[in-house]
């Protein structure tokens, strides 16, 4: 077919030149020839094979035009056409060419960022088979005590027979059991269960509720009149509702209205908020199989689930879909409704290669579509707040916790001249007590894990710096290593101090500070007849682990849970009556401007877990700064007094949500060459013809908060200005400059727009 496009004499034919996206880190698209056969099938959003150098590589084509810059005989033609039909249609191609130019990310990247892994690779955009389990007419009428002692058996049939619907996929079933395959096999050789193959598991309706809906509160109510009538239009809403207020229920409220009118939601929410238990939840109440897309799914599951949001086939398509940050760009049929829960949530901004804000993206998808969106938190961020503010989105709140429960106290326990048990201060270990005896479940939280913080020699001072980072090796006393958690340089623990030589067995070498680890050995010296459960990153390594243990800590015969922020957000623990936050005083005075506002999230979020039905909690913060006036503020509930505080801050300081930041950060192993690749930017930075580059400060270089990090020192620039467009309009003229610099090669440097953290 190429060699069509050339005559006898080596002329090209008149053809026609595509726009090809390439994923390779250039902010530009190639252009090729196309056949006029070829060009016949080609429309944007096809995916197309193309050389590129001597390569061959995936690309989106992006527009079919007459006209190149090039001379005709330079182009290459497209190899090969991949897709019948559009992986993205117009819309889903102005957001990702508009995310480019926000977040300054070579197009190609964006575009091959939001398809699936396998679309990525060039495979052909249909579904993929999967096998499907689900329950004979026999299983559904057998009860599985008949299965007597065969555990798992029985455990599955219960299972299969109460899940929202009785298909399951592979992926479904591993992500509930480890091993189940063996006693399904059996469940199948009785006949209680059978095996399917299947493309999509979007037709099979899920079976209706057995309890009825909860009759929403007046606030709920109003709530949902308000985002209902924006049905059909554009419209953004900030949904503050106190932790347990219902706003869950709120959202399946309008979702439902948004599906009988035949349009699609699309709902995103926080990694660690994306459980099975809400996925169920969902399905149960709108009795329909919800869509999901998360990182740790397969990626057959991940390309079934992308495409039935986009299926033609109105029976199969799927209404709904749930999923975390990079859902935000699939392409859907019929877009209605975007939903974002725990709005404020850092993990919706991804950190690292295309460094966007899922929130922001849909935003601005929600704008475009002309579609309402509703960003819902109890402890919503500053930005949010602003916008709500400016009234650029309509605030609704939830003030009332649903149903009967009511809103714990919250006490400031003041540890300074208290001799603390391993961080427990009495008073904390007695109200733990004494809730335990009444039968109730005590959470503890402490955002650090591992046993210590540190290692010290008390002879004559070392401490355990890891040898590549600006920070401490954490001690893991179980592991008996020595971890560090930024680089993951890990040692064991010497039996001798490296500096001094003193002998570590005469204790002389000694754990400084608190983690996880250290609290549960000392809980288990207090409480030896109570079971404690720890849930953080080093108790939940395993797949399926996580969500074993939030199961074990709701249903099971827990008395203390103890664990980081993976314990804290969005759960619901029935008997949880008494929190205990062992130290508020991190995020009081730290280097990151963020740091108080996401601590005042943070333990509004894990206070939210006292008392969320019938029996009241009590909330427990010990600190060594109790008249902190924004301590002050969260003890009384009062997330909006805590936020005038940081408002007058944030303000005072021109720092965001008052101003905009672009950070351009640069690193490489010999300390001279970021702190001179970042100068030479700052040499190169454009004048630009009107007052917009009057309007902007730039601060740096100066060294990163952890100034070296796995072996690299780390510099990074801010740029500052109260107009965002400046701000866009400077880097747009500034980056070409930058990426031309001789020096850029010396350093891996990137540019994040609005940073969340400065790190
Ligand atoms: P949020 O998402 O705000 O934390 P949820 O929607 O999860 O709150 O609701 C918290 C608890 O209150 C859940 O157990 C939910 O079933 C219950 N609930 C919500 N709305 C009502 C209501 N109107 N009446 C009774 N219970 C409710
Ligand atoms: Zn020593
Ligand atoms: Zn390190």
């Amino acid at each position: 077919m190429q060699d069509s496009l050339f005559n006898s004499t080596g002329q090209s034919e008149p053809g026609q030149t595509v726009q090809v996206a390439v994923p390779k880190p250039l902010r530009q698209l190639f252009d090729y020839l196309a056949s006029p056969q070829q060009l016949a099938r080609l429309q944007p959003g096809i995916r197309v094979k193309v050389p590129f150098g001597r390569q061959q590589l995936v690309g989106i084509v992006v527009c079919c035009t007459q006209d190149s810059h090039y001379a005709r005989h330079k182009l290459k033609p497209i190899s090969d056409i991949i897709d019948d039909t559009p992986c993205f249609a117009a819309d889903t191609l102005a957001l990702l060419h508009w995310v480019s130019r926000y977040y300054q990310h070579p197009v190609g990247e964006v575009f091959s960022h939001a398809l699936p892994a396998l679309l990525r690779q060039g495979k052909p955009a249909s579904p993929v088979t999967e096998n499907i389990w689900q329950l004979s007419e026999l299983g559904q009428q057998t009860d599985s005590v008949t299965l007597g002692r065969a555990i798992k058996q029985r455990q599955i049939l219960d299972y299969l027979k109460q899940a929202p619907s009785t298909a399951q996929t592979v992926d479904q079933l591993n992500r509930q059991w480890d091993n189940w395959r063996d006693a399904m096999r059996r469940l199948e050789e009785k006949g209680l269960v059978r095996q399917t193959q299947q493309t999509s598991i979007f037709a099979s309706t899920v079976k209706p509720v057995a309890k009825a809906l909860h009759n929403l509160n007046l606030e709920q109510q109003q709530a949902v009149e308000h985002i209902r009538q924006a049905i059909g239009k554009h419209q953004a809403f900030l949904l503050e509702g106190i932790t347990g207020s219902g706003k869950t229920e709120v959202y399946m409220q309008i979702i439902i209205d948004v599906l009988e009118r035949g349009q699609q939601v699309l709902v995103l929410v926080p990694e660690i908020g994306l459980t099975p238990q809400l996925v169920e939840r969902f399905e149960r109440h709108l009795h329909t199989h919800v869509a999901v897309l998360h990182s740790s799914m397969n990626d057959n599951e991940r390309l079934n689930n992308w495409l039935a949001v986009q299926d033609k086939n109105n029976d199969t398509r799927a209404q709904v879909l749930i999923g975390t940050r990079s859902a935000v760009f699939t392409p859907f049929k019929n877009l209605g409704l975007i939903l974002i829960d725990e709005e404020h949530d850092l993990s919706l901004k991804q950190q690292d290669g295309l460094r966007y804000s899922a929130r922001d993206v849909a935003i601005m998808r929600a704008h475009s579509a002309n579609i309402p969106i509703v960003l819902g938190s109890a402890t919503p961020s500053l930005e949010t707040l602003y916008n709500a503010q400016q009234q650029r989105y309509t605030h609704l709140l939830l003030k009332q916790r649903a149903g009967n429960a009511i809103l714990p106290d919250i006490h400031l326990l003041d540890v300074r001249s208290q001799k603390l048990e391993h961080g427990l201060s009495a008073q904390l270990i007695q109200r733990i007590r004494a809730h335990l005896q009444q039968g109730n479940q005590a959470l503890l939280f402490l955002n650090r894990r591992g046993f210590a913080p540190v290692l010290m020699c008390y002879e004559c001072g070392w401490l355990s710096h890891c040898p590549r980072c600006d920070a401490y090796l954490t001690l893991h006393q179980r592991a008996r290593r020595l971890r560090c958690h930024h680089c993951g340089s890990e040692t064991h623990i010497p039996h001798h101090c490296p500096d001094c030589q003193t002998d570590g067995k005469q204790t002389e070498l000694n754990p400084v500070g608190l983690g996880t680890e250290r609290v549960e050995e000392a809980l288990i010296n207090l409480f030896p007849d109570k079971t404690i459960l720890r849930i953080d990153r080093d108790s939940t390594r395993k797949k399926g682990e996580l969500e074993n243990k939030l199961q074990q800590a709701k249903e099971g015969n827990i008395d203390i849970l103890l664990g980081t922020q993976m314990l804290a957000k969005g759960h619901h623990f029935p008997r949880v009556t008494l929190v205990g936050i062992l130290s508020a005083d991190q995020g009081l005075y730290s280097a990151d401007f963020r740091a108080s506002e996401r601590m005042g999230q943070l333990i509004l979020q894990v206070a939210g877990r006292a008392g969320r039905e019938q029996q009241k909690g009590e909330v427990l913060i010990q600190t060594c700064h109790p008249e902190n006036p924004l301590l002050l503020d969260l003890q009384h509930h009062s997330y909006p007094d805590f936020c005038k505080d940081l408002f007058i801050e944030r303000e005072q300081a021109q720092l965001p949500p008052y101003t905009y930041h672009v950070l351009i950060r640069a690193e490489a192993l010999d300390e001279n060459a970021p702190i001179e690749f970042l100068t030479a930017a700052k040499n190169t930075r454009p004048v630009i013809a009107n007052k917009a580059a009057d309007n902007i400060e730039i601060f740096g270089p100066f060294p990163a908060p952890m100034a070296r990090r796995a072996g690299r020192y780390r510099y990074q620039m801010l740029c500052q200005s109260s107009h965002r467009s400046d701000l866009q309009q400077l880097m747009h003229h500034w980056l070409p400059l930058i990426e031309k610099l001789p020096n850029r090669k010396k350093v891996r440097w990137s540019i994040d727009v609005d940073p969340q953290e400065m790190f």
